[in-house]
């Protein structure tokens, strides 16, 4: 649906009948495992693993991300980010939009979050709780790992804190503990280029 044409494009596709409602987008891959195979539950209660995704109500190819969609009479189908974009629909390609985007950013962040317990493990702190982590300075003991001996060598990042001999383990060591989510993964960054400089 457009200036020119006035017949919604997904009615044209003999989708169902105008107007369509952007009902909302589901990542069907999320919490796939290393095999990208996700877990799905059937009806009698079994549960198995299965590739994720569907395919396009549109233009029939395989989608991952489902933007759901339903018509005046309460059909539903689902297409992919891509046709809810070619969809001529300004109210379903906002949506649409805006979910896909939520979707990559949750993505990006348990990707990151991976990333980060990745680095409590390389850390030897994954068993600690918070209370042992705030005290940073007294894990010399805990976290018996060249890592964290290269990291006691370095300064703390803040001033105030190196001037009093605090140091890079100590800050690491209290972010990964008490720091909200881009503070835990800027100190993942720092550890990841240590490793990798050790290699
Ligand atoms: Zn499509």
């Amino acid at each position: 649906m457009n200036d020119t044409n006035l017949t919604h494009a997904f009615e044209e596709a003999g989708l169902g009948v105008a107007p369509f409602a952007f009902v909302g987008c589901v990542d069907s891959g999320a919490g796939a495992n290393a095999d990208g195979m996700v877990k799905r539950t059937s009806a009698e209660g079994i549960e198995f693993w299965t590739k994720p995704g569907g395919s396009c109500a549109y233009c029939g190819i395989g989608i991952v991300i489902l933007c759901k969609i339903q018509d005046a009479n309460g059909a539903r189908f689902h297409v992919g980010t891509s046709c809810a974009g070619k969809s001529g629909d300004k109210g379903i390609i906002n949506l649409a939009k805006r979910a896909a985007g939520r979707i990559s950013r949750a993505k990006a962040v348990a990707k990151q979050e991976t990333r980060i317990e990745a680095v409590r493990v390389a850390l030897g702190l994954e068993g600690l709780g918070t209370m042992a982590l705030r005290h940073g300075d007294t894990l010399g003991v805990l976290a018996a790992t060249d890592l964290f001996a290269t990291l006691a060598d370095r300064p703390h990042p803040l001033e105030y804190w190196a001037d009093q001999g605090k140091t890079m383990a100590t800050w690491v060591c209290w972010t990964l503990a008490n720091a909200g989510h881009a503070g835990k993964f800027k100190a993942t960054k720092i550890i990841e280029k240590i490793l990798k400089e050790a290699n």
